[in-house]
């Protein structure tokens, strides 16, 4: 706990603590106030011109932020090229299919065993419908898109505290806790214990919608009945023919409910992010800086690690070593310079800027995270229990168990997202297990909510992102004090160099803050180019 306390309280950990202490309104209405739950500020196509003749950029790292720097900057005239240290564009933008390898810091390199057509994303997975500029993009890239389910209600979600630790229908833990609110509530308005707050003529119509909302009986209590499992679903569904009446389920034990800290199902659909639609590409979020690889063909030169970025009045000159064959350290010159390698390496790499913006740089640490995908024989959670598509909830480190959006009903192997740990006390030892041991232990973990994994399992492959050794962390974890003293210099223009990525926005951890970064950087490099 200490050491838990050591760490600042980013936006994300305090809204969990927020939500922990007062539930999902008050968790919302947070996220609303501290601009968490924003929608982009896309204002459509960018559209730059005019740049000073023979003038050139330099652009350090493949992510979307620096090939939409160099796409943008190519097109208003610009010689551009970008120096990347993988041997793929894409960055945090990657997907791993069967045949991959990936290499962590220390050495630990992991050969995933997929099947042919099977893939995970240790990074991004899903796009909010309102992300309209990274969508732009998609769409001019052609990338095919698809539907990702979020919220399923028949996925679980468990309490390792409640409930003898048994897992619980999403859509049973729902209506029972808007049933037992809205009875709550309907007895304190017809009790008039609500006088002085409501008028006497909005009485009315809040019990008709309470007793709507919560499925109650007319005295306005939430019991079986058959509106209750319409909602909440049945012990035995209606049938055909004979022999087919339906058999009502019963809520849950109210005190259980309430105690259980089972209120996740209830808010996370209510977040902006997670509101339909969502959108995945069509064969993995690699998809898309694939694409855009295939565009810069020429621009993007693979494989180098820069290790030093120098600017003078003439110009910014990165220094680099081969990170495949070694070799003497060579250099890229350009008049400008787009930096867009996270912070966290950023901070270890020699470059001449202000006292401002290093300081920003190296103040910015990054949030944990981890995933783990895990090859099962075949779609036990489709074929067993009925579950096609979104996530289920534990309270055990990893977190999360997301069903895959796509290849319904298809026979035969298919791989599930078998832990997403983030950014809680617990992610940052579940980071720190081995590949190995973090796929044991989501297969421990996530065998509480399907007993089927230990029969069906056949591979998997971790991703701990702070020993991803080009970002080292998952995303800019600004608190909002971090903020005030620095977003703005992280920002600026440097003279001859600009940050961006999704360290420089206001939507860490989306690609949507790397598209805006991108943009907004470009667009002010540019001002600064013409008006030199
Ligand atoms: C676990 C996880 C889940 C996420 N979920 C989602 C999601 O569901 N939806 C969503 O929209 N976003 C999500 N994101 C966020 C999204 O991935 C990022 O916001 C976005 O991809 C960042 O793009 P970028 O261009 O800023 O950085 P990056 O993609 O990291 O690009 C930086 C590039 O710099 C390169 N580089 C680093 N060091 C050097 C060096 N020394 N020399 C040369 N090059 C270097 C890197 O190799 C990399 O290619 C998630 C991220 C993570 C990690």
């Amino acid at each position: 706990m200490q050491q838990q306390d050591e760490f600042p309280v980013s936006r994300r950990a305090l809204l969990k603590l927020i939500g922990a202490s007062a539930g999902g309104a008050a968790m919302y209405e947070a996220m609303v106030e501290m601009g968490y739950a924003a929608t982009s500020d896309f204002a459509g196509p960018i559209k730059l011109s005019g740049a000073p003749k023979g003038a050139s950029v330099l652009i350090l790292g493949a992510g979307l932020a620096g090939m939409i720097a160099a796409y943008e900057l190519r097109k208003a005239g610009y010689k551009v090229q970008i120096l990347e240290y993988n041997d793929r564009p894409g960055g945090r933008n990657w997907s791993l299919y069967g045949g991959d390898t990936y290499k962590e810091m220390g050495g630990v390199t992991q050969h995933v065993q997929f099947d042919k057509g099977l893939y995970f994303n240790p990074g991004p997975w899903r796009i909010p419908y309102h992300h309209q500029g990274i969508l732009h993009y998609c769409q001019m890239l052609n990338v095919a898109m698809e539907s990702f389910v979020m919220v399923n209600n028949s996925a679980y979600v468990h309490s390792t505290r409640a409930f003898d630790g048994k897992p619980k229908r999403y859509r049973e833990v729902a209506s029972d806790y808007d049933g037992y609110t809205a009875e709550l509530l309907a007895k304190a308005t017809s009790q008039d214990k609500l006088d002085g707050l409501i008028d006497e003529d909005e009485k009315d119509g809040l019990l008709q919608m309470l007793r709507r909302w919560g499925a109650l009986d007319k005295n306005y209590e939430y019991r079986k009945s058959d509106a209750v499992s319409t909602f909440r679903g049945y012990d035995v569904p209606p049938g055909g023919g004979l022999n087919s009446i339906s058999v009502d389920s019963e809520p849950l034990p109210r005190k259980e409910l309430f105690n259980s800290s089972l209120w996740l199902a209830r808010f996370l659909p209510k977040i902006w992010e997670f509101q339909g639609s969502l959108f995945q590409p069509v064969g993995g979020m690699g998809m898309i800086g694939k694409a855009f690889g295939k565009l810069l063909n020429g621009v993007i030169k693979y494989d180098c690690k820069v290790t030093s970025i120098h600017q003078d009045e003439k110009g910014v000159t990165a220094t680099y070593i081969d990170t495949k064959k070694g070799g003497a350290p060579k250099t890229a010159h350009a008049d400008w310079c787009v930096c867009t390698i996270p912070a966290t390496v950023l901070s270890q790499i020699p470059m001449n800027v202000g006292a401002p913006m290093r300081n920003a740089i190296d103040s910015l640490s990054y949030i944990p995270a981890a995933k783990v995908g895990l090859q099962f024989k075949r779609r036990f959670w489709e074929e067993d229990d009925a579950i096609y598509g979104g996530n289920s909830y534990t309270d055990q480190p990893i977190f999360n168990i997301s069903y895959p959006s796509h290849g319904f009903f298809s026979k035969g192997p298919a791989v599930l997202l078998g832990a997403y740990a983030f950014q809680s006390t617990s992610t940052y030892s579940f980071e720190s297990l081995s590949a190995q041991d973090m796929i044991k232990a989501a297969l421990e973990q996530g065998a509480k909510i399907h007993p089927q994994y230990n029969k069906e399992f056949q591979n998997g492959v971790a991703v701990a992102w702070h020993r991803v050794p080009w970002t080292l962390g998952c995303s800019g974890g600004w608190t909002d004090e971090g903020r005030t003293k620095h977003y703005d210099n992280m920002c600026a223009v440097d003279n001859r160099i600009v940050l961006a990525g999704e360290h420089c926005s206001r939507l860490p951890a989306w690609q949507e803050g790397a598209v805006l970064s991108s943009l907004d950087a470009i667009k002010r490099l540019h001002q600064r180019a013409v008006t030199a």
